[in-house]
């Protein structure tokens, strides 16, 4: 049996990087879930979807053939083979990706989903990252991380991403509301800011990445 270790966190939060960076250091696998609903979404995009509807959303899901690489260094995500690992991340994605996630019976396929990656994994140890794996996907993990930030690290974490695309000032302030909204959003279905018991808080606000990926990493050999 691998090591399972569970990384939940708001959207900005860095967990992305440093779960991937921590999976880099310890050998193990990676397994963004955050990356599903997103090609669910731009799947319901693409065939047109009324995404008002959860039923039709659900209707999706057997037309739904998904494969995500969990090798740190060999991440891809695919949908029905097509390669949609930058298309996950455009906008007209991320904006409808939180309505996608509310639905029940994608929430199931989705757990489902993803516990069966998890027990498929062949390294020592997989991290799996997102907002409810420590709680819902995965409760029973060796090691349970809750990675916050202060909303204005996160922001401007956001920010210096968003730079090398549009450093213009109004696209950053829409960034940043979008940011907050889909947080609401997501937080009507869980809780991702307050730490479940058993779960450890890192609080990256004053830490850099490599300080952050450590106390990740520092966590797991201390649970093994
Ligand atoms: O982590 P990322 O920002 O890529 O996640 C995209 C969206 O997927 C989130 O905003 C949330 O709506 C949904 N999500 C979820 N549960 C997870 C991971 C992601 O509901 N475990």
């Amino acid at each position: 049996m691998s090591t399972v270790v569970a990384v939940d966190g708001p959207a900005g939060s860095g967990k992305s990087s440093v779960s991937k960076g921590a999976a880099r250091t310890l050998g193990f696998d990676y397994l963004d879930t955050g990356a599903a609903y997103r090609a669910l979404a731009w799947q319901c995009l693409e065939a047109g979807v009324d995404t008002l509807s959860p039923g039709d959303i659900a209707d999706e899901l057997p037309r739904f053939e998904y494969s995500i690489g969990t090798d740190p260094d060999d991440y891809f995500v695919r949908v029905s083979g097509e390669d949609v690992t930058s298309d996950i991340r455009e906008p007209r994605v991320t904006n409808i990706v939180s309505v996608i996630a509310r639905v029940p019976e994608v929430r199931q396929y989705m757990v489902d989903l993803f516990r069966g990656i998890i027990e498929a994994a062949t390294k020592p140890g997989i991290i799996v990252e997102g907002r409810d794996i420590t709680t819902v996907v995965a409760p029973d993990a060796q090691v349970r991380i809750l990675l916050t930030a202060s909303e204005e690290a996160r922001m401007s974490r956001r920010s210096a991403e968003l730079a090398g695309i549009d450093a213009s000032v109004a696209a950053k302030a829409l960034s940043d509301t979008a940011l907050r909204e889909r947080d609401a959003q997501d937080l009507r279905v869980i809780d991702f800011m307050n730490a479940a018991d058993g779960v450890t808080t890192i609080d990256s606000t004053d830490l850099d990445f490599d300080q952050t990926v450590q106390a990740v990493v520092s966590l797991v050999h201390s649970a093994g």
